[in-house]
């Protein structure tokens, strides 16, 4: 029987390191503040936001949430960052993706300054985790690397497959875990052969956004499976399909109009792979937390800046 690795656990094990860490901060007049910026009409970026502030305010971190008008620019919302700089009770700075499509986000991005990149998507960051040096890295990737030290799952000498090669999640978490001494495989879209590469990891990360794509044929026996996807199911056949007619499933879809759905075939993993993240209650819930992590270790840096200038 595979162990379900339960991320909802190792997120409150990291939330409560943070809390004494948050205190110590604000004991030295110097309480962590993160500035998220919500632009345009997202509503699952609203949802993503909410749930940051309340974290936030469950910690003790000061949080605020900036709403630019609809019509924003790239260049207005570079001047918002930009003001967000210059403010030493501001640590972190997070542009809420996916921005609207008026808006350059690579652009917006490269405006945020390292130190308070708590995305972790900054090229300067960026550089630094390839090259292995201390910086911001980004949240859901760290989030990964967090849960397998956790579980003991080792790394070092083992093969990982990592599907997908984002800026945001692929690209990053094979260089975690290539630093952590795996021999790291990257597919994308246009790999040969994929469910060949995927049956020889011992940890197979997937980071597609294509629902249920990897099936038995692709999962080695006994193998770690971290599925990052985060897919809304809303056709009841599909969910059928996927969930071989459960019939708790199909009431769950029936109560709620849809299904979160990741891109391990759900019922394959928990049969054939030896531990896994189940979808939801996996990744996600870890991903918020390394944000909180973030913006602590930017406030600390920012901190020991202050002391010894
Ligand atoms: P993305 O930017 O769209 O990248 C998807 C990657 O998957 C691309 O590299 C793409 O290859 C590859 N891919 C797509 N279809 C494929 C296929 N059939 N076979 C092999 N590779 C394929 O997505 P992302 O931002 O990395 O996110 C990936 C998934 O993770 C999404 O479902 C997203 O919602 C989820 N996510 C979850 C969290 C969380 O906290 N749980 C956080 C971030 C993302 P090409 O490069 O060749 O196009």
């Amino acid at each position: 029987m595979a162990i379900v690795l339960d991320g909802n656990r190792i997120r409150d094990e990291i939330l409560a390191e943070c809390r004494p860490r948050v205190d110590a901060l604000a004991a030295a007049g110097r309480r962590p503040g993160l500035a998220v910026i919500l632009a345009g009409n997202n509503p699952a970026s609203e949802i993503y936001v909410r749930n940051k502030i309340k974290t936030c305010q469950a910690l003790g971190i000061y949080s605020e949430k900036i709403v630019p008008a609809a019509t924003a620019t790239t260049e207005e919302v570079i001047e918002l960052v930009e003001s967000l700089n210059n403010r030493p009770e501001i640590d972190g700075i997070l542009p809420q993706l996916p921005l609207p499509p008026q808006m350059d986000a690579k652009r917006v991005q490269l405006a945020v300054s390292p130190d308070k990149d708590v995305d972790g998507l900054h090229p300067l960051n960026l550089g630094r985790l390839a090259a292995g040096l201390p910086g911001l890295r980004p949240c859901t990737p760290a989030g990964i690397l967090e849960l397998l030290k956790r579980y003991r799952i080792p790394i070092g000498g083992k093969h990982a497959v990592v599907v997908g090669r984002s800026d945001l999640v692929g690209k990053p978490v094979a260089l975690l875990l290539m630093h952590q001494h795996a021999t790291v495989t990257i597919c994308h879209s246009r790999t040969p052969n994929l469910a060949e590469v995927c049956a020889r990891a011992d940890i197979l990360v997937a980071a597609m956004g294509r629902p249920a794509l990897l099936t038995r044929d692709f999962i080695k026996p006994g193998a770690t499976v971290i599925d990052v996807g985060t897919n809304r199911i809303s056709y009841r056949a599909e969910a059928a399909r996927i969930f071989r007619d459960s019939a708790e499933k199909l009431a769950e879809f029936d109560r709620k109009g849809s299904l979160l759905v990741g891109d391990v075939d759900p019922m394959d993993v928990a049969e054939i792979a030896g531990a896994y993240t189940p979808v939801p209650g996996g990744v996600g819930p870890l991903t918020i937390s390394m944000l909180m992590v973030n913006t602590i270790e930017a406030a600390e840096r920012n901190l020991g800046r202050a002391c010894s200038a």
